[in-house]
């Protein structure tokens, strides 16, 4: 079965590769995304695999149809880039990998938060350069704070988990509250308040036109002067400019990003030797109070190897006409 597969990189070919070894798949590698300029590439595929910034808009998702695939796979947890009621009407299953490694995106996020208090890149830089006085380099105890975390699923339940064990007051906002995390002291509260009361915020929740720009001008004039902000979901849960503007005025006191709303043009490739034309990205750049990876929080080995064998096993069930796994509907 040949399978078109977007968005990747040698360590995607790796990881894939040995999961799909003895397999009747056929992979074509693409580094383009797919989108509806690319969708063409997938021609004599029955599957396309894809990423997270591939845009599977209703026009892609039309040509694919019209190309023979029948089935869109996705390496990632988060489908805010398929079209699915499109996918639906065209009756192609779109099926993700729904947990790879939810540990993987917590200690991530849990990186930014004692990056950014401890300000461990001006340190790291600092010292390099023979300069050791510690002036602008003072934290606060993560003791006795108190985080509120916004989606505790897979990922949010492993982020209040870690928080707990730093002694954190963990507060949470989910519509699906989890009863063992009740158990162990976290609290569930109505999402202003959790605004209102938290030094810490980490957003958890996948986005969806409910949650777009959920940290917006409004919800950010509730915030605890001096809070941190962090933001390992989604870009699109945050408006960008709503968040400048409250880092200029200190009311933002730290800001910690794995995701940015327009990352698709620049995250996962090398920039260096060219401008970056994004002015509000360039921005977020010019604050010591931020700290940026480029969407990496997923990426260690435990979880590429997941995601490559649950994506294997994806495409296995349709070439044996057995019913599909981890299938997203709208
Ligand atoms: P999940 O589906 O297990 O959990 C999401 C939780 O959010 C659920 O409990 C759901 O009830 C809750 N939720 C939904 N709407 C909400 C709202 N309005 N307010 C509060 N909570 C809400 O997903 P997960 O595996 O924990 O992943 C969470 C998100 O992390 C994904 O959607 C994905 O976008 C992102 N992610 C990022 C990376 C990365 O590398 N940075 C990797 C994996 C996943």
């Amino acid at each position: 079965m040949r399978v078109a597969a977007f968005s990747t990189k040698a360590y995607d070919r790796e990881f894939l590769l040995r999961a799909s070894a003895g397999t009747p798949i056929e992979w074509c590698w693409f580094e383009v995304q797919l989108e509806a300029d690319t969708a063409r590439l997938a021609e004599g595929a029955v599957a396309v695999n894809c990423f997270v910034n591939d845009r599977l808009d209703a026009r892609t998702l039309a040509i694919l149809s019209g190309l023979g695939v029948r089935l869109v796979t996705l390496r990632c947890a988060g489908f805010n880039g398929v079209d699915l009621v499109a996918a639906a009407r065209l009756h192609m299953p779109v099926v993700r990998v729904p947990e790879y490694s939810p540990h993987a995106v917590a200690e991530h996020t849990l990186g930014l938060i004692l990056a950014l208090n401890r300000r461990l890149p001006r340190a790291f830089n600092r010292v390099r350069d023979g300069n050791f006085s510690l002036e602008g380099l003072l934290g606060f105890d993560l003791f006795g704070r108190t985080a509120g975390v916004i989606g505790t699923g897979h990922i949010g339940r492993c982020v209040a988990e870690i928080l707990l064990g730093f002694g954190c007051h963990v507060l949470a906002h989910d519509p699906h509250p989890d009863a063992p995390l009740m158990g162990r002291g976290v609290r569930y509260v109505a999402i202003d308040d959790l605004l209102s009361s938290s030094d810490i915020i980490t957003l958890h929740c996948p986005l969806t036109p409910a949650t777009h720009h959920l940290i917006n001008q409004a919800s950010i004039a509730r915030l605890r002067p001096g809070v941190m902000l962090i933001n390992t979901s989604r870009g699109g849960l945050i408006d960008t400019s709503a968040v400048i503007t409250a880092l200029k005025t200190g009311h933002i006191g730290h800001l910690g990003l794995d995701v940015y709303e327009e990352e698709g043009s620049l995250f996962f490739d090398d920039h260096s030797g060219t401008i970056i034309n994004d002015d509000v990205f360039t921005r977020l750049l010019t604050f010591p109070n931020v700290v940026i990876t480029a969407h990496q929080a997923f990426f260690t080995a435990n979880a590429l190897e997941a995601i490559a064998s649950q994506t294997v096993r994806n495409l296995l069930h349709l070439e044996r006409g057995e019913p599909l796994e981890a299938v997203v509907t709208a």
